[in-house]
């Protein structure tokens, strides 16, 4: 390769700096032969990600030029993980053989010492679009979306990639970061320009998200006249649409992935958990990340890929519709009463191949001879299924819907077993995917192909016989093609001019010869095989073809499948462990029997440890439990396991509780105080705030909120003032179900004016000087804490939990003088009465002409700008809005 300034690139060095530019920011795998090469900046990068070797090859400016490779066979694994490491790659191909140019050299009349194969990016392998099995895991969704902002809303649409579901949603420009909490991308396109995409999101021309063209476009895609069959989508949403379109376009190079008929999602139709709610429930990764110790960890039993990525789209979007929610839970009391039949489904679904995904390989024109054979098996084991469960009795609603959608595929199933080997290659170039028996002319061409292949097995014999040589052999390899080989010191008598033989190759040891007749029977074989490859990849995209056009109902058949997997699995878990069917209405109550915490209680079993169940009974007159009690005595545990139990009733699983009874919950906020994050050294407690200040402006009396030790990240005055401030705003001007676990007994005093407020909690005993910790829930408000026992209970030293002990006396002394830190709270008047008729000095409205007042508006970006509104605004009280 030569310099890459230098004043005549070589034809070859033409080319790749051509591809190199159109890559972008992308790195270029630039195929040669049976390698990707990769040069300058992308070798280093791609060299350090993957820990292969770089090397050098010719000159760039009197420098080597780093390059590195890797073999064609094996790309995907090397993709893999130059995705994982957040790069985009652009693959370049050859489009032509060396024959193909050699030919259109000739035409132009260049000369051929300059022939060059011709190469062009056929693919951007991007982490949003991926399709290929190796690089998807199969138990998680891959999420591509795009954004785009029409006044204030923005339209998101996402799209799985791999099987095509696509969703068209909107939302107010503020609650962006909920959406794509819930949505967890992993690749996001915005239009450029625009300020309140993620940080890594790439950006694209902004006239690819034009509205209309959108909607053109989705017309197109689905051959319809209008898309109001399939919901009345917004502009933002058919804008977004058409950022989305047009960047699968552009990383696809003309050619779509599949795309289903988009859906509407109504966001009021699901409850509302914003991103800081999400992480601290640990619903899809725990904090560590990963599904181990998440809730998803806990509960999944589902068999299939599909299934546990639908049971992922449950939990993430838990619904409002009581009658949606019933139809699910019905369906897994189906399969909990009948554990031997659930069984039997769930053997048959183990052996189910990933429909959705070998279909989205298919049509995005990746499917290999093996996703045909996918399909075939997976649409055959569904009408076997369909076949089984229609004779069921007393089936539920839901399993009827789904019956419905298993079958239908009976020609085209019969179409593929009889046009497909029983285990079809994943390799298609090399034929050998058609059965024997499908097609009279391939039988044919295999037929004398095998014929000129006995027949120079039979020539072998007869040259043995005739030369003498017992140890001639006639070969084969990709150079020479078929060949005769005899050992040297035999080789004389084949070298004579008269000998019919001709010499090809001398080896050490041996020499190498052809023949006419040799000759004549390898090009009959390369013949035939030629036309029945051919043949073989003619049936393979008439196949494809079918496929592409039963696309629709094939995805139905797999999105069947999942939903049937995950009713069974559901019934196997609650199984496991008796959890009962929550009984979900719309009264504003929370009424939990004996609750346990999925993970916990799991955690707490692998070490032979048992969990405490707890009950909750939240109601219109005791709706905010306020619980203290010694610090590791199940607070947190006791607040998270109510916040999950909710989330999976309304996901429509069973609960791990005896007894249920729970009020729809439109809005699910979880808070957890910031003091254990300090260390991390970001303002915490402002992060804190933020979110805080998010539940007083966001929850409705719809909603349950949970509050962990909220005020904690700051001094003990502010803390209690804030824990304080918080409690009663909820109490008082939101009136939702909630419970806040505060260490500050203090707060107790709210009892005294908030009526739906009652004390609880968690239980301990010192028993001959130690601490036990009973993880109960108990009635009324903590006696004591017991901080100095826990800091023994954790090591501290002796001596230090003595002088400890000295000093606490001390201050306990004191606090009896003088009524202790909430002294003053005694003529505090009722918040109701705090509620402001006209602004006063602290009021919002005041606060905000302080902070207008403070800003400096030159040093301000315009993004940031638009966040100070939006803060502003949201931390407006509702009625001045
Ligand atoms: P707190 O919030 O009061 O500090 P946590 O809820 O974090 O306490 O609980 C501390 C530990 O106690 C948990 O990690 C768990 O091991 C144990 N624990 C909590 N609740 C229970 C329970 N109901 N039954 C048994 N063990 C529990």
């Amino acid at each position: 390769m030569a310099a890459r300034d230098d004043p005549k690139p070589t034809p070859m060095m033409a080319q790749y700096l051509a591809l190199r530019e159109e890559a972008g920011d992308a790195l270029l795998f630039y195929r040669m032969g049976d390698f990707f090469e990769l040069f300058f900046e992308d070798a280093r990068r791609a060299a350090a990600i993957l820990d292969i070797a770089l090397t050098t090859r010719g000159e760039h400016g009197g420098q080597p030029i780093p390059m590195c490779g890797v073999p064609v066979h094996s790309a995907e694994s090397y993709l893999a993980r130059l995705i994982k490491a957040g790069e985009r790659v652009a693959i370049a191909e050859q489009v032509e053989t060396p024959e193909e140019a050699k030919a259109r050299a000739k035409r132009e009349g260049t000369p051929s010492s300059k022939v060059l194969v011709g190469r062009s990016i056929v693919r951007l392998v991007t982490a949003g679009t991926l399709t290929e099995e190796a690089l998807l895991e199969p138990r998680r969704a891959n999420v591509l979306v795009a954004l785009a902002e029409l006044r204030g809303t923005v339209g998101i649409a996402a799209v799985d990639v791999s099987t095509g579901a696509m969703v068209l949603e909107e939302c107010p420009a503020d609650l962006l970061g909920a959406a794509l909490a819930r949505l967890a991308p992993s690749e996001v396109v915005v239009p450029e320009d625009w300020p309140h995409g993620p940080e890594e999101a790439i950006v694209r021309p902004r006239t690819t998200f034009a509205s209309d063209a959108g909607a053109e476009r989705l017309k197109a895609v689905h051959g319809v006249a209008t898309l109001d069959a399939f919901g009345a989508f917004t502009r933002a949403m058919l804008a977004a649409a058409g950022g989305l379109v047009s960047y699968l376009d552009h990383v696809g190079r003309g050619s779509l992935p599949l795309l289903l008929p988009p859906v509407l999602r109504e966001t009021a139709k699901t409850m509302a958990m914003d991103a800081a709610t999400r992480a601290s429930l640990e619903i899809l990764e725990s904090a560590q990340g990963g599904r181990a110790g998440s809730l998803i960890g806990a509960i999944d039993r589902c068999v299939t890929g599909a299934g546990s990525r639908l049971l992922a789209e449950d939990l993430s979007a838990p619904l409002l519709d009581t009658g949606e929610i019933e139809a699910r839970l019905a369906l897994v009391q189906f399969w909990q009463g009948r554990p031997i039949e659930r069984a039997r489904l769930r053997d048959a679904l183990r052996g189910v191949p990933d429909l959705g995904r070998a279909l989205g390989r298919v049509v995005a024109g990746r499917g290999s001879p093996r996703d045909l054979g996918a399909l075939r098996d997976g649409l055959a084991e569904a009408a076997r299924l369909h076949h089984w469960l229609s004779g069921a009795p007393d089936r539920p609603a839901l399993l009827d819907t789904v019956l419905a959608r298993l079958t239908g595929h009976g020609a085209l199933t019969d179409h593929l077993s009889r046009a497909l080997v029983p285990t079809p290659p994943t390799e298609r170039a090399s034929g050998g995917f058609i059965a024997d028996g499908y097609d009279a002319s391939l039988d044919a061409l295999r037929a004398a192909s095998g014929d000129a292949r006995r027949a120079i097995a039979a020539m072998e014999a007869r040259y043995r016989e005739e030369t003498g040589i017992a140890a001639l052999k006639i070969r084969h390899n990709g150079v020479l093609g078929y060949f005769i080989e005899v050992p040297a010191r035999h080789a004389d008598a084949l070298m004579a001019a008269d000998s019919g033989f001709t010499h090809r190759q001398t080896m050490a040891g041996a020499m190498r010869f052809n023949s006419l007749t040799l000759h004549e029977e390898a090009a009959r074989i390369a013949e035939a095989g030629g036309h029945a490859l051919a043949c073989e990849e003619a049936h393979f995209e008439a196949l494809v073809a079918e496929i592409v056009a039963a696309r629709e109902s094939i995805a139905a058949t797999a999105a069947a499948l999942a939903r049937l997997d995950v009713g069974a699995g559901n019934a196997e878990r609650a199984s496991e462990a008796d959890w009962c069917r929550p009984e979900v209405l719309d009264k504003p109550c929370l009424t939990i029997t004996a609750g346990r915490h999925p993970v916990v209680e799991a955690a707490l079993a692998r070490s032979g440890e048992r969990f405490v169940a707890n009950d909750c009974g939240l109601d219109a007159h005791d709706r905010l439990w306020l619980i203290g009690g010694p610090n590791m005595g199940g607070k947190s545990t006791f607040l998270r396991q109510n916040a999950l139990i909710v989330l999976l009733a309304q996901a429509g699983c069973f609960v791990p509780a005896s007894a249920a009874r729970i009020g729809l919950v439109d809005r699910l906020f979880s808070r957890v105080g910031a003091a254990d994050n300090l260390a991390r050294g970001r303002s915490t407690f402002m992060v804190e705030m933020v979110e805080t200040a998010a539940i007083l402006a966001q929850a409705t009396h719809r909603s349950f909120v949970i509050l962990d030790e909220v005020g904690r990240g700051t001094s003990t005055y502010d803390g209690l003032a804030l824990a304080w401030a918080v409690a009663e705003a909820v109490h008082s001007q939101i009136g939702c179900r909630c419970l806040f676990a505060t260490h500050y007994h203090e707060l107790a005093r709210l009892a005294e004016t908030c009526e739906a407020l009652s004390l609880h909690h968690v239980r301990a005993r010192e028993w001959q000087g130690d601490l036990v910790l009973l993880h109960e829930l108990a009635e009324g408000p903590a006696d004591r804490s017991y901080g100095l026992a826990v800091a023994r209970l954790a090591g501290v030293p002796a001596s230090v939990v003595a002088r400890a002990k000295a000093v606490l006396a001390k201050l306990e002394a004191q606090r009896e003088a003088t009524g202790g830190i909430a002294a003053g709270l005694g003529d505090l008047p009722l918040f109701a009465n705090l509620k402001p008729a006209a602004p006063e000095p602290a009021s919002p409205e005041h606060q905000l002409a302080e902070a207008l007042r403070a800003a400096d508006l030159d040093a301000l970006t315009p993004r940031e700008a638009l966040d100070l509104l939006y803060e502003w605004k949201r931390n407006l009280p509702k009625a001045a809005r």
